[in-house]
This record gives C-alpha cells, sequence and structure tokens, in this order.
C-alpha cells in the first residue's frame, strides 16, 4: 500500500504519520525531515536547500524529485508525508511509480481551517533528535520510545515571517495537487481539525473499510 498525506504546513500529516506508519507498517518517507537531517549532516544537498527552507521557500523540484526517487526505488509501501509538494513533482512521481509497476492507493487531505494553521505552527516544537512534534500548550514532551536524545527546540521555518512564506508557497504550488489528485478519485477528505486520536480514528475507519 502507498499513500500520500497532502494538506498545509501545520495540518498535522507528521504527527500522523508516526501512528500510521506504525499501525499499518509503511515506510514514512518525510521530505522535511529528511532534508533537516541532511542540513544537520551539512551534506551538499543540506546546503543547498538549507536557505530556501529557512526562508519559507519550497527546495527546488530537481534536487527533491532525486532525492525521493532514491528512497521509492527501494522501498515497498511507503508513505509521502510533504511529497508531492508541486504538479511537476506530482507528476514525475506518477512516471516513477508506473516504471517501478506501483501506484497511489490513497491521498489523505488534510483539511484544517487557514487561521488555526499559523498558531499550530508558532505554538510547535521539536525534537532534533527523532523528529517527534509537540505543542507549547501540551502538559509534557514525550518523543517515541526510541529516541535517545531529546533535544526540543523551535525549527528556523517555524517563526512568524518563514510561516506565511509557507502558507504563501502552500496555496500557489501546492492546493493545484487537490484538484489533480480529486480527478484521479484517490483523493479523500480528512476533517483533521480535531484531536490527534480523532483524526487517527477518522483514517483508520477508512483503512480498515
Ligand atoms: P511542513 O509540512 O510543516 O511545512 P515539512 O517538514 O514537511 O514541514 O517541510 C519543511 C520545509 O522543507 C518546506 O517548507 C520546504 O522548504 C522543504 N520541503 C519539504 N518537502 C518539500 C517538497 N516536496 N518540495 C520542496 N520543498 C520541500
Amino acid at each position: 500500500m502507498n499513500i500520500i498525506l497532502l494538506g498545509p504546513p501545520g495540518s498535522g500529516k507528521g504527527t500522523q504519520s508516526t501512528y500510521l506508519s506504525s499501525a499499518y507498517k509503511l515506510n514514512h518517507i518525510s521530505t522535511g525531515d529528511i532534508l533537516r537531517s541532511e542540513i544537520s549532516d551539512k551534506t551538499k544537498l543540506g546546503l543547498q536547500a538549507e536557505s530556501y527552507m529557512n526562508s519559507g521557500d519550497l527546495v527546488p523540484d530537481n534536487l527533491i524529485i532525486e532525492m525521493v526517487s532514491k528512497k521509492l526505488s527501494l522501498l515497498n509501501s511507503v508513505l509521502l508525508d510533504g511529497f508531492p509538494r508541486t504538479l511537476n513533482q506530482a507528476e514525475s512521481l506518477d512516471n516513477e511509480l508506473a516504471l517501478l509497476e506501483k501506484k497511489i492507493d490513497f491521498v489523505f487531505y488534510f483539511d484544517v481551517p487557514a487561521e488555526d494553521l499559523v498558531l499550530r505552527l508558532s505554538q510547535r516544537i521539536s525534537c532534533k533528535n527523532c523528529s517527534s512534534i509537540f505543542s507549547k500548550i501540551d502538559k509534557e514532551y514525550i518523543c517515541s520510545s526510541n529516541c535517545k536524545e531529546q533535544i526540543l527546540y523551535q525549527r528556523e521555518d517555524d517563526k512568524p515571517e518563514a510561516i506565511s512564506k509557507r502558507m504563501e508557497s502552500y496555496i500557489s504550488l501546492t492546493t493545484p495537487l487537490i484538484d489533480f489528485y480529486d480527478k484521479k478519485r484517490i483523493m479523500i477528505n480528512i476533517n483533521a481539525n480535531k484531536s490527534i486520536l480523532e483524526v487517527s480514528k477518522e483514517i483508520d475507519g477508512i483503512m480498515q473499510s
């Protein structure tokens, strides 16, 4: 099974990915997490991507497509989180999957009112070590069990200026994908303006039907 999580920054894709990849034995491919780890390892790709990411711009398609293609060819059953984010990326994903004789089974579109997203992002705290996501309003921050050392921080792109840039990029470059996948009849709307558990249950209901 191959799944895409589509939705604006802050809609909860990363949080649900942790649950879904473990519950349904999917290989989680988060382009944001891969890029952050490339940046922290100071690789060539990391150095190329860093300034785009920190300012809230999308990283150029050619870099992202190459990065994801390498993973796709090695993994079965993937959960794509943060990819595709442009029509160009979606088309190249289709071509890549066709070559590998694979297909996308579901695209879950995470629907959250725009006004709630900025608040969610500005309250977000992440663990640099394991990518666990928390909110400043959480009572405690407990990482996933395999986290060796919790390092809490606020992502550079969760600061106000970068948040508005990310929202603009999302609206102009990513929202056309809603129509793209809707036409293919594989897109399912998820009301993601609910608690983490309720969103997981809504997705479970679809996966198990
Ligand atoms: P969010 O969904 O909260 O914006 P991500 O961790 O998915 O966070 O992405 C963070 C940043 O990484 C994006 O703002 C962008 O700069 C870069 N990025 C991630 N995925 C892609 C992609 N598919 N195409 C281009 N840039 C990407």
